[in-house]
């Protein structure tokens, strides 16, 4: 599960918050030498640990516990992606694809499928120049005006044009916002504010709450360029403050990398250039700048677009460095004549955080839960398919790489896929499940946005549960795992957690408080692993449903993201 507000497209553009900077900054600096757990070794309630580690368990459940004993070990250093311990998990998930009989699907004939990671960050402090009226007095500074963001899709930026303010910046008219309307941006650098207007649901106004919804809406209007101002709304998702921006400006971020060297990003032509503080937007906007800095914090925001009246100049550099990495894939052929070439995707991501900040003295996040236990279940799902019936479309098991640092992994996929991305007909993401508690429902994020509603609840019923609402949609969960990047891709997918009934809550509130992104993600805590061969159970179950049913899952009519990213199975 990538972090909150790191979803990967507000991440992989964003010049906004330092969203994963505390880990992702540590993870790059030389690890210390020995690693806390070892100097423990000696202490005497090791043996207890150990004891509990090592008790017998019946052969399904000893299994699936089994991967995570070797995933989520120290010796794996929480699996950072583009590490070499990464890449020996990535051998481990071949070497038990392998085993479970699954035809490779990789390149070359082999599981893995090698993945560019590329990671980049602004070099230097750029330029902004202002060319108009009274230039030498609207000088913008480096810190205190401005900062720079980096360019995933160029080494050097130059952008000349002159800028307008449009308020949030947003198009979304299934929601009734376009602050498009009746502006022309054609060449033109546009301004927003950070945040989404109130009242929207949480998973859209998380997609819309970052710069890449922004961006997007520039590049459908023809702008070269945008910049966030910061500081007008209140701070907070998607609105980050001008002193939170400055702090990580100059993080790495990571992406996959195109031929030349460059980092993908859905929006090349229109880059973010970086964040004006009020007082840097004052310097552009000139005589107007009092009356829209005076609506643009007010409550409710209605904006009327503005133009400076004249030019600015922004010049940066972003560095790159290529930071190698692989996917694993493995395939069980359909058996139908006519449908076998379809294709159900299984999705979990072998990354983790890798090693970080100590806490309690820890400085290995081993990422036993998110998402060693995802893996692990990827693989027995593997194994329970082979030993069944051939399912009549075929079944791809998917581990990614990158998903903590934006669904990188995932998304190489979807945009190099080893089988045509049409013929992909759900993906179904197992990230995270909680398994500390005996799970009494079961949460389906995404299930009720396609025809996959009542595959899902006829197979969670088979394990005797039933399906209960999101229960944080404050957490926007839909949108921050690997599945999303099948979606964008028009794809109906879905991902499953065990519910919060009954000892759930507490359990899941206790995970996210204490371990979440944590060195004690680890096997020390009370895993049940007979819920994790009932939560195998659920995913093997929707998964087969799914490869044997008469028709494809389609999106349900007028779903928004069914109609936002369309597909083969579109949104009527
Ligand atoms: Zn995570």
């Amino acid at each position: 599960m990538s972090v909150r507000l790191a979803v990967p497209f507000l991440l992989a553009l964003a010049a906004t918050a330092p969203l994963t900077a505390p880990l992702s900054a540590t993870a790059q600096t030389p690890p210390p030498a020995a690693p806390a757990k070892a100097v423990a070794a000696a202490a005497p309630t090791d043996a207890a640990r150990m004891a509990r580690l090592t008790a017998p368990l019946p052969a399904d459940q000893a299994a699936m516990k089994a991967h995570v004993m070797f995933l989520a070990s120290d010796a794996m250093r929480g699996r950072d992606a583009g590490s070499g311990e990464y890449d020996i998990a990535a051998q481990y998930v071949a070497a038990q694809f392998y085993a479970a009989g699954l035809r490779p699907m990789g390149d070359a004939g082999g599981y893995l499928q090698k993945v560019p990671l590329t990671a980049y960050k602004i070099a230097g402090e750029g330029t902004f120049r202002w060319t108009g009226a009274n230039a030498a007095a609207r000088a913008l500074v480096f810190g205190s005006d401005y900062v720079p963001a980096a360019n995933p899709a160029a080494k050097a930026t130059n952008v000349s044009a002159p800028i307008v303010y449009l308020g949030y910046g947003l198009s979304a008219p299934a929601y009734g916002i376009d602050d498009y309307a009746g502006v022309d941006v054609r060449g033109k650098i546009v301004a927003y504010v950070g945040g989404v207007p109130a009242g929207l649901p949480s998973e859209i106004a998380a997609t819309l709450g970052g710069a890449p919804a922004r961006l997007a809406a520039a590049a459908a209007h023809g702008a070269v360029g945008a910049v966030a101002i910061a500081d007008l709304r209140r701070a907070g998702r998607g609105a980050p403050g001008f002193d939170t921006v400055k702090k990580g400006y100059d993080s790495e971020r990571v992406t996959w990398a195109l031929p030349d060297g460059t980092g993908s990003t859905a929006t090349p032509a229109v880059p973010l250039l970086g964040t004006l503080s009020p007082a840097g937007a004052a310097k552009l906007f000139g005589r107007d700048w009092a009356a829209m800095a005076r609506a643009a914090r007010r409550k409710v925001l209605r904006a009327r677009p503005v133009t400076a009246a004249g030019t600015l100049t922004v010049e940066s550099a972003t560095s790159f460095r290529a930071l190698p990495s692989s996917n694993v894939l493995g395939m069980i052929p359909g058996s139908d004549p006519a449908v076998g070439r379809e294709t159900v995707a299984l999705s979990a991501h072998l990354d983790h955080v890798g090693v970080g900040k100590a806490v309690d003295g820890d400085t290995i996040y081993n990422g036993a839960l998110d998402d060693a236990i995802g893996i692990a279940s990827l693989i027995e799902a593997a194994k329970r398919f082979k030993q069944a019936a051939a399912p009549k479309r075929s079944v791809l098991f998917l581990a990614v790489t990158a998903e903590e640092k934006g669904l990188v992994g995932s998304d190489y996929f979807v945009n190099h896929p080893t089988v045509p991305i049409a013929d992909i007909v759900a993906d179904v993401n197992l990230d995270m499940p909680i398994l500390t508690y005996r799970f009494e429902d079961m949460v389906a994020f995404g299930g009720d946005r396609s025809t996959l509603g009542p595959i899902i609840a006829r197979a969670v019923a088979g394990i005797g549960v039933g399906l209960s609402p999101d229960p944080m949609p404050e957490e926007a969960i839909f949108v921050r795992s690997d599945h999303f990047r099948f979606v964008q891709k028009g794809v109906p997918s879905v991902f499953l957690w065990p519910g919060q009934k009954g000892p759930g809550k507490a359990a899941v509130a206790a995970f996210m408080d204490r371990c979440y992104h944590k060195p004690c993600d680890d096997l020390s805590q009370p895993i049940l692993w007979d819920q994790g061969v009932r939560f195998v159970d659920a995913n093997y179950r929707i998964a087969r449903e799914i490869a044997d049913a008469p028709d494809r899952p389609r999106w349900n009519k007028g779903d928004y993201f069914g109609l936002l990213f369309k597909g083969p199975m579109a949104a009527q």
